[in-house]
């Protein structure tokens, strides 16, 4: 998020609390002085301008489009009711309560965001707590022409939990995101200090082994792979239960990219899922 972003959806918060206590002076306290302009009540232009430049960067449109739509019902609500004003017609309790639950919505959703757009600041995962993809490919690099330069060699593995869609699906999403955030809990002890872990996608999670080979690579995958199995995962209600993982990974070479890497990992879960699942897969040197 651009400096600018920030401080205009810091600002348009700001400017929508004074302008809910200016709404409700003009709609209930001085409904005579503004007959004249009461449907002039001014509305903060600075979601405008936030949402116009947000809209250049913000991964998440949905929310985006969530938060214009509470804007625009929120001000054409109060303006109506600040236009009984001048037609002699009562405003009533349930008039406030329409306005004041829009407002509670808008203020509500544009602070999620502010808090979102901080911890994807952060480099952080919001769910899982681990590193979003953002600095992801900046730390590969890195790590790739280390092993260029001094040969240390290095893993690359794709995990994916197996059969989640069931787990949303019987469980609830909301339990679903307990699986995810314990898995990934798990993936960061079990992996080493110096050792690298990105959420990939939804449920999939980019691990970067450093200072191993293949053989090192399986042994530390299969040591993830077996205590994952065993973890017991509590869901909202206090019931536990098991999931288990396919991971597939691949040993940096010498004439390796960090596409050709990645395709090979994904290549290797691709097999470890055909294979029968909850089990980790090397990349096929030919491929
Ligand atoms: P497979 O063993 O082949 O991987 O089966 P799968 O059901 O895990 O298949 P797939 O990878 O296609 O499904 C992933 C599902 O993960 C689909 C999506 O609904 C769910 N998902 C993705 N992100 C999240 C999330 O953040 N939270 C929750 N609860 N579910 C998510
Ligand atoms: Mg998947
Ligand atoms: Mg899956």
């Amino acid at each position: 998020m651009s400096f600018l972003s920030a401080s205009l959806l810091a600002q348009t918060i700001d400017d929508h609390i004074a302008w809910m206590a200016a709404w409700t002076r003009a709609a209930f306290y001085e409904r005579q002085d503004h007959t004249a302009h009461a449907g002039s009540l001014p509305i903060p232009e600075s979601f405008t301008a936030w949402r116009s430049d947000a809209a250049k960067t913000l991964q998440d449109q949905p929310a985006l489009d969530k938060l214009t739509g509470l804007y625009d019902q929120l001000h054409r609500i109060a303006r109506l009711v600040v236009l009984k004003a001048p037609e002699g017609m009562p405003v009533t309790a349930a008039d406030y309560d329409a306005v004041a639950a829009k407002y509670e919505e808008l203020i509500t959703g544009l602070r999620r965001m502010e808090r979102a757009l901080a911890t994807a600041e952060s480099g952080l995962d919001t769910l899982t707590g681990l590193r979003s993809r953002s600095g992801m490919r900046d730390d590969l690099t890195r790590e790739l022409s280390r092993f260029l330069r001094s040969g240390k060699p290095f893993c690359l593995a794709l995990m994916d939990i197996d059969y989640f869609k069931k787990v949303n699906d019987t469980y609830g999403h909301e339990n679903g995101d307990r699986v995810l955030s314990a898995t990934a809990n798990h993936i960061s002890r079990s992996l080493r200090p110096f050792d690298d872990a990105w959420r990939w996608g939804g449920e999939e999670i980019l691990l970067c082994l450093k200072e191993a080979d293949l053989p090192i690579g399986q042994l530390v995958l299969e040591r993830v792979r077996a205590g994952l199995e065993k973890l017991p995962i509590k869901l909202h209600d206090g019931r536990e239960m098991n999931i288990t993982a396919s991971f597939g990974f691949v040993a940096a070479a010498k004439d390796s990219t960090i596409d050709d890497l990645l395709v090979k990992a994904d290549k290797a879960l691709y097999a470890a899922k055909a294979n029968g699942r909850n089990r980790v897969e090397a990349a096929v040197v030919a491929d």
